[in-house]
């Protein structure tokens, strides 16, 4: 029987990061995959994914809607061939995952293909797909299992016309009329593909807005943009029904006043958030605990029940998003080496990759009021910078909540374009306690949608922006 210091159930973004850092740290290393790919949902089938296909249909969309305004004609019709748009995307999944390979082989990770359940404490069987078992032992483990899509208990996911992210990541035609059920990340990122590629696209959802964890700045601000592309939404609305007939997808759903509503659709997707997955893991004979919701109950070392098991990422409570279970690897292998790692779950940021791009960090204007904290505001529009304009992207502001006598930054919300990685300087300036007016000190280069940050700073300071 194979030996290690540790071994890792789960090759998504918690787990590889965990192994490589374990073996980093010393330690004799192993990763257990149910699939034939490494990297998990992020990787196969979520995050690069999902990407790969809002960037093709966005240089589709800037084709048919803004090259002629920029100067550039195309002779004849501009088509979509999803068949190699789904093929180019597979191709960067397939780059990505081989990379993760090579950084198993680089560490000198010991990788197994099959289902990781526990025997005992310490000792893990590995189900291969011919049925043979292997049995490994290692001293400590770290479950990183992941999540797979949740649905509602009426609804039968048939994978064809009623169907989950993954389906909708590899759809042979371009949906007539999508029917999405969940305003959230995954309706709106996936919506938006399909949207600029031509179909219809209604959204149904439970809240009375979209995005609703976020700050209702910014709901109401994609609200606005996404309704000008022609993106329809149903808020306020409780589904209570999915059927298919043939080609064709009925949801019925009560709107706010009790009135029954129905949309017709040839395609339901449906993303009303992901359950933790532990199926097969057989976490009881090792002596680990889930808790009510199905997610393995962790302390804040994230050590679970049995003390020397682990678990990260989207098994365990808390957002379910790639960075945070990476953040999560590297801290459980720091701790089983001895070090001191620390998260602050309050800087991990959000992002919604639709374009505009939506992004997060620290508290919303909702959670600072309903703690009664006494904030200011600093907001500035992307339409009043040279660079904005210049790429006629002038959609979506930028908005800084400080605390209205220490000034210290509570909260950034951005709306716009290239945010999901202009909110880094967000999540900086907050790691290090940044007052709004540091920001304002710094020099921004220009012109860059990064002066959104400095100008919004300037707002919050002293209420002196200087280009509005
Ligand atoms: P996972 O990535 O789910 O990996 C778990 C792995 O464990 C899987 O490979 C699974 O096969 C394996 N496994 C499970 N049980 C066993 C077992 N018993 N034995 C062996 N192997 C097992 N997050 C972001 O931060 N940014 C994004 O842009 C983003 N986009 C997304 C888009 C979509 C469409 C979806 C669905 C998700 C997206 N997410 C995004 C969320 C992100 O994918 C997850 O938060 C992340 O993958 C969680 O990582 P993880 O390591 O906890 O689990
Ligand atoms: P989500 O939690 O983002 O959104 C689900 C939405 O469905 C919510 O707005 C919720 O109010 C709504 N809803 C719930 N029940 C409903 C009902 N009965 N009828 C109508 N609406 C209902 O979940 P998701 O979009 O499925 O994504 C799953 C997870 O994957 C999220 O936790 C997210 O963090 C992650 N993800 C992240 C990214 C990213 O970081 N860019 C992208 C995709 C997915």
């Amino acid at each position: 029987m194979n030996s290690y210091d540790v071994a890792v159930i789960g090759s998504g973004p918690g787990g590889y990061v965990a192994a490589i850092r374990c073996a980093q740290l010393g330690m004799k290393t192993a990763i257990i995959e149910k699939y034939s790919t490494l990297g998990g949902t992020c990787l196969n089938v979520g995050c690069i994914p999902s990407k790969a296909l809002l960037d093709s249909s966005h240089h589709y969309e800037d084709a048919i809607k803004h090259f002629e305004e920029h100067g550039i004609e195309i002779p004849g019709e501009v088509k979509v061939n999803l068949e190699q748009m789904i093929s180019r995307k597979q191709g960067v999944v397939d780059q990505t995952t081989k990379g993760i390979e090579f950084l198993m082989s680089k560490n000198k990770i010991d990788v197994y293909q099959g289902i990781g359940s526990f025997k005992d404490k310490t000792k893990i069987d590995i189900t291969k797909e011919d049925g043979s078992i292997e049995t490994i032992e290692a001293v400590k483990s770290i479950i990183a299992t992941g999540s797979k899509p949740s649905t509602l208990p009426f609804i039968n996911i048939d994978k064809e016309r009623v169907i989950t992210s993954t389906e909708a990541l590899k759809l042979k035609e371009i949906p007539k009329h999508l029917v999405i059920i969940g305003g959230g990340v995954i309706g709106l990122e996936l919506g938006q593909v399909y949207r600029r590629l031509g179909a219809e696209v209604s959204v149904v959802e439970y809240m009375d807005r979209i995005i609703p964890t976020m700050d209702g700045g910014l709901s109401k601000e994609l609200t606005r943009t996404l309704k000008k592309s022609g993106f329809k939404f149903y808020t306020s609305h409780k589904v209570k029904e999915v059927t298919r007939t043939g080609d064709e997808v009925i949801v019925k759903a009560d709107d706010k006043k009790g009135n029954e509503v129905e949309f017709k659709g040839d395609y339901c997707l449906v993303c009303v958030g992901r359950r933790p997955y532990t199926d097969g893991l057989k976490p009881e004979n090792a002596g680990v605990k889930l808790n009510e919701r199905g997610q393995i109950e962790v302390n804040d070392h994230l050590q679970t029940s049995s003390e020397n098991i682990y678990a990260i990422g989207d098994v365990i409570k808390g957002a379910m998003l790639a960075h945070k279970a990476e953040e999560e690897g590297t801290l459980v292998a720091e701790f089983m080496a001895g070090q001191k790692p620390h998260i602050d779950y309050n800087l991990i940021p959000g992002v919604v990759y639709t374009w505009p791009e939506v992004a997060a960090v620290g508290k919303t204007e909702e959670q600072l009021k309903e703690a009664g904290v006494n904030y200011k505001t600093g907001q500035f529009p992307m339409r009043a910078l040279g660079r904005a304009r210049a790429s006629m992207d002038i959609d979506g502001f930028v908005k800084i909540l400080a605390d209205a006598e220490t000034d210290e930054v509570l909260g950034v919300h951005m709306i716009g374009a290239r945010v999901a990685d202009l909110i880094a300087e967000a999540v900086t300036a907050m790691e290090f306690r940044a007052s709004a007016e540091d920001i304002s000190r710094m020099s921004h280069a220009h012109p860059t949608y990064a002066e959104a940050v400095k100008e919004a700073a300037l707002a919050a300071t002293d209420d002196r922006a200087l280009h509005v």
